[in-house]
């Protein structure tokens, strides 16, 4: 069939054969499942053996574009990264912008699917349809940014890189994957990728993509770019601040966490976006977005003078800032550039260092365990010095670079002290302070992660606000954001994008792209979220997902906080994700009832995967 939106193609690349294969797109996995996070869903669930070790030849990496993706819908150059993740031994999907899945779309593919693993380093080349693999072994132990800069040497600057560093060729389930400078960061990916020798993927596409009907698709367009230019989140504060623009309201509402948790506020001022934005040197943008979010940061003097990166995030700004008690910013963009330099997640990395930060304030930890470094709050030679040893995986950095769960049980008394969830790390937000939060670390489908709801936008954000305490429509908002997140997150568009626009705006862009009948309204695309998480949940549950498992770490519910805005609270998640339960429909096990799977069109496939 002739394809709009979509490119139409799906390439396979096994890496124990070698075996390349092109096969058309499954038009009805597209009007079901969307693209992106819908189409490694539609994909793992089928093919991925139970059980299997995510480094292990049998996982799978499904890198899927949406029908969005390399249109020229603004903010539409997102790519997701599907896979059995290391870190949670469960579902993983990450989202990256940048202009890889543009150019994967340019080359003819929607999704790219890489089984197997070679046996010596290998990356894998497309041009159109010229597909190869080729050795990598001169690039093999190179860190990311050097890879990219010698790949674009080699084959040609619009060529786009997606490759890894020591981390993943080491096997951290901290291990990133980077795409020139963004990250598929959470969960460990990058071991995957390692696991598999696959060292790159380099892409350029000389092709175009059609719209169903590009009249009303650019007026679309038009009246998206104005809602974007006009909200004051996409046409000014994030554009000048990046994602720190979040940096006072989260401290002045309390949620902003520091000291691995263990307090809202630190002696003396708290660092603000308008002090990261001083280190900003100019903004870049991902494909076809006017929001321009992303900040070139740099360090013009001092003992870290020329360091840069395209950041720091609040997330980092947070992981590696008042997680470990520092305020010290140009620390916080070196470490930021060493963990993409190894290819590291910088979320989990900086919360692993607060956690090693209060295990030595409690003597759980001394120098002998850490190769002598001292890790005392707010310590940032012992912090720089700890990414070092994680990204090369040397001396107790083997130990660390596994993750906080791992160290929780391993470093005698620690149990119960780190901030994770289902093995990821916490991002940035006390769940005490956020209690639709909590609700929204214990259900995400990949562990301890903002992304697949942050309600904090309807506790604090919005006019009438539900407030951060109550308990009140917060399983609500947060199942409505999960189904509404995995959409766009199957869609190419950018969520920072699709905050600000509205379902009847997103809905004909997706109707005039590809010209589906499933794809054509808003209650079609929203229930398209909800399959993809029903799906995602049926996956997680195979893999030997449990009810209690869906649960924040119970200091959150035993100890308040003991300080800021919301002194005293704490926060006890079971009512919540009791309530959640039925509101998906789900049994008091967590799992899809029959009724569900029926009016989602999943029944049979759940009871196939069941023979
Ligand atoms: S809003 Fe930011 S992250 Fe999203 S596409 Fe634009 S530049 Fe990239």
């Amino acid at each position: 069939m002739e394809w709009s939106g979509y490119a139409g193609k799906v390439l396979e690349v096994d890496l124990t054969s070698g075996s390349i294969t092109i096969n058309e797109l499954d038009r009805d996995m597209a009007e079901q499942f969307v693209g992106g996070k819908g189409f490694g869903a539609s994909i793992l669930y089928d093919r991925l053996p139970a059980g299997c070790d995510p480094l292990s030849p049998e996982n799978m990496i499904v890198l899927a574009t949406g029908p969005l993706t390399g249109t020229s819908v603004a903010a539409s150059g997102r790519l997701e990264l599907c896979t059995k993740g290391p870190a949670t031994n469960l579902w993983l999907d990450c989202n990256a912008g940048g202009s890889f899945g543009p150019e994967l779309k340019y080359a003819g593919y929607d999704v790219l699917i890489i089984t197997g693993a070679a046996s010596e380093p290998v990356m894998l080349v497309i041009e159109d349809d010229d597909v190869r693999l080729v050795s990598a072994d001169e690039y093999w132990g190179q860190d990311t940014l050097e890879t990219s800069r010698r790949l674009k040497a080699e084959f040609g600057g619009d060529y786009r890189v997606t490759c890894i560093g020591q981390a993943g060729e080491l096997l951290s389930p901290l291990a990133s994957v980077q795409t020139e400078y963004r990250s598929f960061g959470r969960g460990g990916a990058g071991a995957v990728m390692g696991s598999k020798k696959l060292k790159a993927i380099v892409v350029n596409g000389s092709g175009g993509l059609r719209a169903a009907d590009s009249a009303k698709l650019d007026m679309m367009i038009r009246e998206a770019a104005n809602e974007l230019a006009n909200s004051p989140d996409t046409g000014s504060a994030r554009p000048e601040f990046g994602t720190n623009v979040l940096l006072s309201l989260m401290e002045y509402t309390g949620i902003h966490p520091n000291k691995n948790f263990q307090q809202s506020t630190l002696e003396g001022e708290p660092v603000t976006e308008l002090e990261v934005s001083r280190y900003f040197d100019r903004s870049r943008a991902c494909f076809a977005c006017p929001i321009r979010c992303s900040k070139i940061a740099r360090v013009k003097e001092g003992r870290f003078k020329g360091a840069f990166t395209e950041g720091p995030e609040y997330e980092t700004v947070w992981a590696f800032g008042g997680h470990c008690a520092n305020k010290d910013i140009p620390t916080i963009i070196e470490a930021e550039h060493v963990c993409d330099a190894y290819g590291l997640d910088a979320v989990s990395v900086g919360n692993v260092i607060g956690f090693l930060m209060d295990c030595w304030e409690r003597g759980f930890i001394t120098a002998e365990d850490t190769a002598g470094l001292e890790f005392t709050w707010g310590n940032v030679e012992a912090m720089i010095e700890a990414v070092h040893l994680m990204g090369k995986r040397e001396g107790p950095g083997m130990d660390w670079s596994m993750g906080v769960r791992y160290l929780e049980g391993i470093i005698p008394g620690a149990a119960g002290l780190g901030g994770h969830v289902k093995g990821l790390e916490l991002p940035a937000y006390d769940p005490r302070a956020s209690k639709a939060m909590a609700l929204a670390y214990a259900t995400s489908d990949r562990g301890g992660c903002h992304l697949r709801s942050w309600p904090i936008s309807e506790e604090v954000m919005v006019q009438n606000p539900l407030g951060q305490h109550t308990l009140e429509f917060k399983p609500e908002v947060v199942k409505g954001q999960q189904d509404f997140y995995s959409l766009i997150n199957s869609s190419g568009l950018c969520l920072f994008a699709a905050f600000v626009l509205t379902m009847e705006q997103i809905a004909p862009l997706m109707e005039y792209a590809t010209g589906l009948p499933g794809l054509d309204s808003a209650d079609k695309l929203i229930a398209a979220g909800e399959r993809i998480n029903t799906l995602v949940r049926l996956f997680n549950l195979r893999e030997g997902l449990t009810a209690d498992q869906d649960t924040i770490p119970d200091r959150f519910r035993t100890d308040p906080l003991p300080d800021g805005p919301c002194k005293g609270e704490t926060v006890d998640v079971a009512q919540l994700v009791s309530a959640y339960y039925c509101l998906r429909e789900w049994d008091s096990e967590g799992r899809p009832t029959e009724e569900l799977l029926n009016k989602l069109g999943l029944a049979e496939r759940s009871a196939a995967s069941q023979q």
